[in-house]
């Protein structure tokens, strides 16, 4: 390693934090924007849960270990990393699902407006799930309209329900104006919902304070809840009992233990609950919280801003990794936690990178991207995948042949 790495991490006020992860000895992880590592207290957390409250106490734990407030108890830990004030955020399902939750909410409360405003390359399943509503809903009651990032005032018009954006792009790591673009969207009479899954845990936010409507957000990412691990939900009270949401299973009831044959919506944000809770799921993501408890999104972000821009001036100054294309913007307060490159040939890169001990992943067609994540990774980790991408680039060992086919997940 050389002195300027260690020197940066012998100065890093957050270097410690790394010692309360499970990471394997040489690996350099950067991909914790995809899957975020394992913090020791959750191997704990999980023993007790399926061990004792599990195994002992079996059903009585509901009560006896509070497992039925949960989605509420996390989602308010969530909620003090995200700029919300209590009752607002719902520990619950995917993104996906709740998406579909909460694009259907918007519709009902803006009626009889029907268009959802997205972004042309947003993550595919925000997209996926607008077009299944307005398969269901049929053209009367919804439209998706997508345009390019930078048409989105002009598209902002009295037809417009809500905007739909994800803060942090997953492909170039560029980051929207989550306050301008809020404001924008509520001049033109639009409910705005924000996609905060490249963004929860690592960037500051005050979605109260900026008046967001709607947002949801990313469990297994940044939090480090774990494959799978639930997502979460943020409606603002503003909106709270004034529209019901349409997967009204029986814990988003009033009283679900009336066993009631009619729905009655619950109140708050408990009604955009559905289902029982992945128990032992939350349980993972409630102790990867704990994480946060001994920093603060700020110093986070302050690291993550000096780690891409590490990575990014030794990307710049290396001749050869010239032939790289930076697709994230060089403006620190513009861009998220990664950095994306283009390259002809990203997915072979991708897949020699990890078999030299640097994860990384690939997004097609051709972006390569590496994930920052401050609490574990290290300036040390941002070097050695320079070193290791430029002896890579140098050998042209992305052309051997068994890199040729790609598995199922990628
Ligand atoms: C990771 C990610 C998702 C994941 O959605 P799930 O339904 O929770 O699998 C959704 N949207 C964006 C922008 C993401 O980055």
């Amino acid at each position: 390693m050389s002195a300027l790495s260690s020197a940066r991490d012998a100065d890093d006020p957050l270097a410690a934090l790394r010692a309360q992860f499970q990471l394997p000895g040489d690996l350099v992880y950067l991909d914790g924007n995809s899957l975020g590592a394992l913090p020791l207290a959750v191997k704990e957390a999980v023993r007790d849960v399926v061990e004792h409250q599990w195994g002992e106490d079996l059903i009585s734990s509901w009560n006896k270990h509070d497992w039925i407030r949960l989605p509420m108890i996390v989602g308010e830990r969530i909620a003090a990393l995200i700029g919300a004030a209590p009752g607002q955020v719902l520990c619950t399902d995917s993104i996906s699902v709740n998406l579909f939750k909460l694009l259907a909410t918007a519709l009902d409360l803006n009626a009889p407006r029907r268009v959802i405003l997205a972004v042309e390359e947003d993550f595919p399943t925000d997209t996926y799930i607008a077009q299944g509503l307005v398969e269901l809903l049929g053209d009367a009651r919804c439209e998706l309209r997508r345009v390019p990032a930078s048409e989105i005032s002009a598209a902002l018009n009295d037809e417009v329900a809500v905007l739909m954006l994800t803060e942090v792009s997953y492909r170039s790591g560029e980051r929207h104006d989550m306050q301008s673009l809020t404001e924008a969207a509520h001049a033109a009479g639009a409910l705005m919902l924000w996609d905060l899954a490249h963004s929860a845990g690592v960037i500051p936010m005050a979605l109260d304070a900026w008046d967001v409507d709607m947002a949801v957000g990313c469990g297994y990412k940044y939090l480090n809840g774990g494959p799978g691990a639930p997502a979460f939900l943020y409606v603002n009270k503003r909106h709270h009992g004034r529209a019901s949401q349409p997967l009204s299973g029986w814990l988003g009831h009033r009283n679900p233990f009336a066993f009631s044959p009619d729905y009655a919506a619950g109140d708050g944000v408990l009604r955009y609950q559905a289902g029982t809770p992945p128990i032992v799921s939350m349980v993972a993501l409630n102790a990867a919280l704990d994480m946060f408890d001994q920093v603060s999104v700020e110093q986070i972000r302050t690291k993550s801003i000096a780690l891409t821009e590490y990575f990014l001036q030794g990307l710049e100054s290396r001749p050869l990794l010239q032939s790289l294309v930076c697709l994230t913007p060089r403006d620190a307060s513009r861009r998220g936690s990664q950095v994306s490159v283009a390259h002809e040939h990203a997915w072979g890169l991708s897949q020699a990178l990890i078999e030299a001990g640097v994860i990384v992943d690939f997004r097609a067609p051709d972006i390569l991207r590496f994930g920052f994540a401050p609490l574990y990774n290290r300036f040390a980790d941002a070097e050695k995948a320079l070193d290791i991408l430029a002896r890579v680039m140098a050998e042209e060992r992305y052309l051997e042949d068994r890199f040729a086919t790609r598995p199922a997940v990628t």
